[in-house]
């Protein structure tokens, strides 16, 4: 079987599939497999397939323990949310550096021995007859022909007919040494209307830093990127310690532009995820804004599901149907709640929110709505473990 792609859902997918007895081969555009951008979350979810690879203690050594999201806009809270609330005991998340995540998947896949073509930028597939299908790589040569392709290439597969839309916000990332004055157990957040947010997630201490670090992100429309260089790091600086003045010691550890990666969102779900001999999993099947910090935990349970799936079928195809149906409703519930949400911290709209900070952020802090949030953000809404014989 070849994997495409060495994100976290392709290096789950093929440690999870050579663990079965397939043969996997990897194939990866970049020369050495390395994770782009800054911090993400890891919910629940996604560290009960970590637990079932038995990686879940490796990346909990590197990361930092989250037990609570904080949003504030111009002193009010609108934004509460306690994993406690969900009454599990030890139920968190875990903020890690995408870098953590990534070697800790990689060293699995390197001690299993699995190999890793890198340097391999993917330009399409082709089926080769038998219902097996080849890969078309962007320098014309082609690979041997497999049983199964699994497409992990993230969000701008060329495995897949291009569908959804760009979103117009992003993000502006950077890792830094954490500094006093936020928690360290929380995603903290502050917002002016939906067109500017700030946030600080703590990411633990990656891999060859001496201090415990977080991911600093700051939202920003892709169309305005190029007047925010223009305007130099001063002048955004000032802006950020206006919305939020605690930022001021992390700002001060950014010098050059280019220690912000800017990430732009798109929103889009392949109605189709199976094709013959090729299944699209992780952001190749659906993302997302990552305003609900689910993608990577999907991912990895897109990759458990494929797993499953060909582990009880009788051959690729079923195997690859049965995985699709554990994860289907999952999918859609989440693509529609995170469309939802996501112009009500990322958009010009003055309307979403005015209703946010006055109506719905008060009402955040308590029951029922307290719990609902907590349920969605740990991405246990729709019970998504349960048909992958996964418990949290
Ligand atoms: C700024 C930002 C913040 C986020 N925060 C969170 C969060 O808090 N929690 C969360 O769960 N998710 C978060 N996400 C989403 C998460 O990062 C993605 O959902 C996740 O990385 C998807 O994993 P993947 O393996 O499917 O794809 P990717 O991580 O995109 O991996 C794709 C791999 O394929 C390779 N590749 C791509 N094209 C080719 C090609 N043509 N040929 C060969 N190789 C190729 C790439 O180099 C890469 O190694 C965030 C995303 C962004 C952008």
């Amino acid at each position: 079987m070849a994997v495409a792609g060495c994100g976290p859902a392709g290096l789950a997918a093929a440690l999870l599939l050579a663990r079965d007895g397939h043969h996997v081969t990897i194939y990866e555009r970049f020369d050495a497999p390395a994770p782009l951008g800054s911090g993400l979350m890891i919910q629940p979810t996604g560290l009960a397939v970590l637990r079932a690879l038995g990686l879940d203690g490796a990346l909990i050594a590197r990361s930092a323990r989250i037990d609570r999201l904080f949003g504030a806009a111009d002193g009010r809270v609108v934004l509460d949310v306690g994993y406690a609330t969900l009454r599990q005991a030890g139920l968190c998340g875990f903020g890690v550096h995408r870098a953590t995540l990534f070697a800790v998947l990689h060293d699995a896949v390197t001690a299993a021995g699995i190999s890793i073509e890198t340097g391999r930028a993917i330009a399409g597939s082709e089926l080769s007859g038998y219902g097996r299908r080849r890969l078309a790589f962007v320098d014309g040569t082609r690979s041997a022909a497999f049983d199964l392709i699994v497409d992990a290439l993230g969000t701008r597969t060329p495995l897949a007919p291009p569908c959804g839309r760009a979103l117009p916000y992003g993000a502006l990332w950077a890792s830094l040494r954490r500094t006093e004055g936020f928690a360290t157990n929380a995603l903290e957040q502050r917002y002016r209307r939906a067109s500017a947010m700030a946030g600080v997630l703590p990411i633990g201490r990656p891999r060859g830093a001496s201090a415990d670090h977080a991911a600093f992100f700051w939202s920003i429309r892709a169309d305005r990127l190029e007047r925010w260089r223009d305007a130099g790091l001063e002048a955004w600086k000032e802006e950020v310690r206006a919305l939020w003045p605690a930022t001021a010691p992390l700002l001060d550890q950014i010098g050059d532009a280019g220690q912000l990666t800017f990430a732009r969102y798109a929103h889009r779900t392949l109605r189709r995820p199976v094709d013959a001999a090729l299944i699209h999993i992780g952001d190749a099947w659906h993302s997302a804004s990552p305003q609900l910090g689910q993608g990577a935990n999907m991912a990895l349970l897109d990759a458990f599901a494929l797993a499953r799936g060909l582990r009880n079928a009788p051959d690729v195809l079923s195997g690859i149907a049965a995985a699709v149906r554990m994860r289907r409703r999952h999918v859609r519930l989440y693509q529609a709640l995170t469309a939802v949400f996501t112009p009500v911290y990322q958009s010009d709209s003055r309307t979403l929110p005015f209703v946010r900070d006055r109506l719905v952020g008060p009402l955040s802090g308590s029951w029922p709505a307290n719990r609902i949030q907590a349920a969605m953000v740990s991405g246990l809404i729709g019970k998504p473990l349960e048909p992958l014989g996964l418990t949290v």
